[in-house]
């Protein structure tokens, strides 16, 4: 290994020994620099990759709220504002049990290289909270109420507002962060800063929110598979797609593959998978997307009443059908380990886009390069969520709202300007097709230059 590298990732792991979703970040992307670190002396020269591994900022802030039973709760809060080289932090709230710094940072960390891929001027940052809007802390197996949920992100944004601005740093919605927390957020702070501006992307229709927004991470997933399947003259008409998650990547992933002409095999939540022999259709995906989003409901009881669809309790997507062409993991971090990769590669498996960020384990990596599989990462593959939030970022700013078809259209051409990125960077630096090598490079390159440029900060 490259010796500047190897320094840099001892230093990282001394000092982040209890972080292991960041290091696997860092390691990811690091070990793939080496090619452009020596041609380019003086990225070591400016402690490049020193910076770049240290977030600018860190913020941890304590959320208290009272529940329906009036009793008080009080959770954790987060902010990372990892990287502001090329535009004002960006990167979406997870609310969810298992955010820590690590998954946080780890998330913030890749959203830097992400936003650079983009084209747009964004930089890269992730925020969250413990607390979970599934479970209500006072009776077991109901979610949170409205009222509940309403007043957690009130209080969320009465600690977060102080470090954001439209300027500075723009959030966004991440797993379990929809639309509904999205508003409850924007309302707060439209009322403590006293201004109406775009410091919050995924924000209804009627109150500044883009066209495409709530589909542009799944669509976008496609559209990048698209451009890596015209790379071999092929098209997803046909193929046998195997989907993980249920939530707003994996519904989006799945409606595009359905209207591309492709066969979508399995969706999947906590409780486990459903595996649709013939294919999942576009009703059966409506009645899904009313079952997890409206009525809160269980994929069991949905395979019980559907002709020809199973429930898989406990069970990932991953190894449940005998033919495979394609895989779309976008659930969560390291859902799809060496032996699915394994599964998956045995049973036809060409084509895997993440659409989560880091679902597949770094053997499951390993083992779909070395298949040669065609394999896209997450920063590339799932960039098509934050794209279109820059895209929200400057209808707010000129006043304007563009149809959908104009947004679909400018998503279309980001994905397509990412995919050719990641291609000719790793064409570049003699690993042609490898777009794990590409998008890191190409990602680093833009962030890089631009910290180069803006002196020692
Ligand atoms: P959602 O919360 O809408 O959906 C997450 C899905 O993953 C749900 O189906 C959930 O199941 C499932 N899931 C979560 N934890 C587990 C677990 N421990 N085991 C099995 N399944 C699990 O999130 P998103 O769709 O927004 O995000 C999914 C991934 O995509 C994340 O990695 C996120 O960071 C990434 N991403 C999202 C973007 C966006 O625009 N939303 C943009 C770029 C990346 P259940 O319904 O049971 O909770």
């Amino acid at each position: 290994m490259n010796k500047y590298i190897k320094r840099v990732i001892e230093d990282v792991r001394a000092k982040n020994a209890d972080q292991s979703e960041f290091l696997q970040a860092v390691e990811e992307v690091l070990t793939t620099l080496a090619p452009v670190l020596d041609r380019n002396p003086q990225y070591e020269e400016n402690a490049i990759l020193e910076r770049l591994v240290l977030p600018e900022r860190t913020i941890i802030f304590r959320v208290p709220w009272v529940d329906d039973a009036g009793k008080v709760r009080v959770n954790r809060g987060y902010r990372i504002q990892f990287n502001s080289a090329i535009g004002p932090y960006k990167g979406g709230l997870r609310f969810d049990p298992s955010v820590n710094l690590s998954v946080l940072k780890f998330l913030a960390f890749e959203q830097v290289f992400k936003n650079s891929l983009t084209t747009l001027p964004m930089g890269g940052g992730k925020g969250g909270s413990d607390f979970n809007p599934k479970q209500s802390p006072h009776t077991p197996g109901k979610r949170c109420s409205d009222a509940e949920v309403m007043r957690f992100c009130q209080s969320f944004m009465t600690a977060l507002y102080h470090y954001i601005g439209p300027d500075t740093d723009v959030p966004a919605g991440d797993m379990n962060v929809g639309g509904r927390e999205i508003g409850y957020l924007f309302g707060q702070y439209k009322r403590l800063a006293n201004e109406w501006t775009g410091v919050l992307t995924g924000k209804g229709l009627s109150f500044g929110g883009s066209l495409i927004r709530p589909e542009a991470t799944g669509y976008g997933d496609v559209y990048f598979a698209e451009n890596m399947l015209a790379k071999r003259g092929e098209a997803l008409d046909g193929k046998r797609c195997v989907v993980s998650g249920s939530g707003n990547v994996a519904s989006f992933a799945a409606e595009k593959l359905i209207q591309l002409g492709a066969t979508v095999l399995t969706l999947s939540d906590r409780s486990g998978a459903i595996y649709a022999k013939d294919g999942i259709s576009a009703d059966m995906l409506k009645d899904i997307m009313y079952l997890k989003n409206v009525q809160r409901g269980e994929f069991a009881d949905f395979a019980k009443k559907t002709k020809g669809v199973t429930f898989f309790k406990g069970a990932n997507s991953w190894q449940l059908a005998d033919k495979v062409d394609c895989a779309f993991p976008c659930a969560r971090q390291n859902e799809l380990n060496g032996k699915d990769a394994a599964y998956l590669v045995k049973h036809g498996c060409t084509l895997v886009g993440e659409g989560a960020n880091m679902p597949s384990t770094p053997e499951a990596v390993e083992t779909f390069l070395k298949a040669k599989v065609m394999f896209s990462p997450g920063k590339a593959s799932n960039a098509g969520g934050v794209a279109t939030s820059g895209l929200e970022m400057s209808q707010n700013s000129e006043r304007v709202s563009w149809t959908r078809d104009e947004v679909d259209a400018k998503l279309k051409g980001i994905m397509k300007a990412i995919h050719d990125n990641a291609w000719d960077a790793a064409a570049k630096y003699g690993k042609k097709g490898n777009y794990v090598v590409g998008a890191n490079i190409a990602g680093f390159t833009k962030v890089a230059d631009a910290m180069v440029a803006q002196g020692i900060v």
